[in-house]
């Protein structure tokens, strides 16, 4: 049986090792404990359809796994709607996004994951501030969100049940090639011989494969606190594109707030600073200056009872979408499945079953063509860097 190395436990390796199970001998590595890297930071903010507009059938397929995951271990997902304040200069665009946001070129593809409605933003007026900017609000469906420890636990779990061997606390020191084809992997404990390596270690996947492999991918970080508010019941989770911001609600009744790093304008610096009270203070100006002119919920003095802001870094490309290539300029064997931008969480399953086609041809229910290093001129990481929020409908700002 063919024997894969995976680096990393976070929710590309694990779904890579789920993904591979039934046929393939699996052995996931991690320098720390199983999936405690930064997908251990993620808020649950399942928005496929938003985040890949391109990419519908990634999308459904991400989508489709949570549901079905639903119950098993200890995972359970929430179905809630995604909106998105409009403002008047953005109408236009929004009405494009509306019509164009799936791939049979209408605005109902009827599966009630890419269908995306413009609607007046006053349906919403329990949800927006009223002095807040909207004419319009765009909303997506077929969304969700859930618990990332109870997804990450549960995919660890399975994982296990098929087989799958765990080593944490141990760092993967290089990728052993041998006559152009990947032989195994060096660790801080010794070799580990494998037919296939899987390069899934986040924004530490370039320094993983220095002497190998040149990869276009830089850190970058997020902030999250959480807030005291009286929420409305069911509250759509949301966003704003101009503040690079988004929020949900949690099944304890709090409001999950979460950021880029140096949010709001262009010229982000978005990489971890070295003081992490930079990020505080930061997160603390949207929360108290921005958030309350836009959200009906949030006052300026709204009791934030958890802060996430971590200087632990997600990972990121030129164009700010993952790579899942076994790129012909590799030695044989070796996969990368790494650059999630802030979506990593959102897309595991359509991760693993990526990875698997690259690795055994099999076809997929989307397109691998996106995800391929070759898309990229430049394997340097100084590239610039883009927001995920960029491009986005009511992104103009920030272009
Ligand atoms: C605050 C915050 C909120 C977020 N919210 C969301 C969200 O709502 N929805 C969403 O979809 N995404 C979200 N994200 C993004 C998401 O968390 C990432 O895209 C995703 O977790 C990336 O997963 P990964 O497996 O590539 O990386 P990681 O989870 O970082 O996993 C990489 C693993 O590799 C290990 N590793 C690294 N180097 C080595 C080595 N040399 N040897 C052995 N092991 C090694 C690390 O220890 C780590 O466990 C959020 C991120 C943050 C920080």
């Amino acid at each position: 049986m063919t024997r894969v190395a995976v680096v990393g436990s976070g929710v590309a390796g694990l779904s890579t090792a789920y993904r591979l199970a039934s046929d393939h001998n699996v052995v996931v590595l991690d320098r720390d404990a199983i999936g405690n890297g930064t997908s251990s930071r993620a808020s649950g903010v399942i928005t496929t359809p938003v985040d890949y507009p391109d990419q519908p059938a990634w999308s459904r397929h991400a989508i489709e796994f949570f549901r079905e995951l639903d119950g098993t271990g200890v995972f359970e997902w929430t179905d809630r709607e995604y909106v998105r304040g409009v403002r008047p200069a953005d109408v236009e665009a929004a009405r494009e996004t509306a019509t164009s946001n799936d791939d049979t070129g209408s605005s109902d593809a009827g599966d009630g994951v890419t269908d995306v409605q413009l609607v007046d933003a006053d349906a919403y007026a329990d949800v927006f501030d009223p002095e807040a900017p909207y004419e319009k609000a765009l909303v997506w469906p077929g969304t969700g969100y859930f618990d990332v420890d109870e997804f990450l636990a549960t995919m660890h779990h399975e994982c296990v049940r098929r087989g799958v061997e765990f080593r944490p606390d141990t760092t993967v020191e290089s990728v052993r090639v041998t006559d152009g084809a990947v032989a195994g992997i060096e660790t801080e404990y010794g070799s580990v011989d494998a037919d296939a390596v899987v390069a899934a270690a986040g924004s530490a996947t370039p320094d993983l494969l220095a002497d190998v492999l040149r990869v276009p991918i830089r850190p970058f970080t997020w902030n999250v606190a959480y807030l005291e508010v009286d929420l409305p019941d069911g509250v759509p989770m949301g966003g704003d594109s101009i503040l690079g911001a988004y929020w949900r609600g949690t099944r304890d009744g709090r409001l999950l707030v979460g950021t880029e790093h140096q949010y709001g304008g262009s010229g982000r610096a978005t990489a971890p600073p070295e003081d992490p009270r930079e990020i505080g203070d930061e997160l603390d100006r949207l929360l108290r200056e921005d958030l309350p002119g836009i959200l009906a919920s949030v006052d300026a003095d709204s009791t934030v009872v958890r802060y996430e802001c971590c200087p632990m870094a997600d990972a990121t490309t030129p164009d700010a979408k993952p790579i899942i290539d076994a790129p012909a300029e590799a030695p044989d064997g070796l996969v990368i499945a790494a650059g999630f931008h802030g979506a990593g969480v959102m897309a595991a399953d359509a991760i693993g079953t990526a990875v698997r086609a690259r690795l055994t041809d099999e076809p997929v229910p989307f397109a691998l063509e996106p995800l391929s290093l070759d898309r990229f001129e430049t394997r340097e990481i100084d590239f610039p860097f883009r927001t995920m929020f960029q491009g986005s409908v009511t992104g103009s700002a920030e272009e």
